[in-house]
């Protein structure tokens, strides 16, 4: 007997491989500068976007304020010459381009169909997520896509479930699991909303007072037992 057919799927380190993404559009935006990016440099970035992307997870900056703070900060933080706003919005547009999937996503989705309805869930803009699910195929084997800056609220916030749910037709919280590697933004928030929570943790982070999901795992494989298909 399956017990979950939705499922609310988060993108970024999830269903795409968003460390790579972000990795290799960061060393074609700074190569545009001038500057030859080695791994010290884009783990130092990565470091600085996390801790803005956290920031904004718990309401303290808008998406707007992290899309500019994070060049703006990062130019001055490295001495790199340069307009940080645009770098802001050419990175925008090489990050578009960047789509690769996490080992098994594309066979999770294949598995799901006709069995799981899959949404996914992603905080992020808009215009840049459509394309990279575009080019990862994600777009064409989901059957829906909900957006933070589209539904104009965001992860973990409970009106952005409410909101995704309300599109959903015969939604139930008793069928339903939220996926997803964010402790803060989709198993707290999946929490919070009522549903079952399982969390993808492939590289065996530890869980040091974050909430507790239903699930843990480390391929996207091992779902398939959960969800039955
Ligand atoms: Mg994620």
């Amino acid at each position: 007997m399956r017990k979950y057919d939705i499922l609310l799927c988060d993108a970024d380190d999830t269903l795409l491989d968003f460390a790579l993404c972000e990795k290799t559009a960061v060393a074609a935006l700074l190569s545009e500068f001038g500057v030859k990016a080695d791994d010290a440099l884009l783990s130092s970035y990565s470091e600085h976007n996390d801790r803005l992307w956290k920031m904004l997870e718990r309401g303290e900056i808008t998406m707007q304020e992290l899309i500019f703070l994070r060049f703006r900060e990062f130019f001055k933080l490295h001495g790199i010459k340069g307009d940080g706003d645009r770098a802001a919005v050419r990175y925008r547009e090489i990050l578009s381009k960047y789509a690769f999937t996490t080992d098994g996503a594309k066979e999770l989705l294949d598995r799901c169909k006709g069995k799981v309805r899959v949404y996914v869930i992603s905080n992020g803009k808009a215009e840049v997520q459509i394309s990279r699910f575009k080019l990862a195929g994600i777009t064409d084997n989901t059957d829906g896509l909900f957006i933070s800056e589209l539904l104009g609220t965001k992860k973990p916030d409970t009106d952005f479930f409410v909101k995704a749910a309300s599109s959903i037709s015969d939604f139930s919280k008793e069928r339903a699991l939220v996926y997803g590697d964010s402790l803060t933004a989709d198993i707290a928030g999946g929490i919070a909303f009522g549903v079952d929570t399982c969390w993808y943790n492939p590289h065996g982070k530890a869980n040091e007072n974050g909430p507790v999901p239903k699930y843990e795992i480390r391929t996207h494989k091992e779902l398939y037992p959960i969800l039955h298909i």
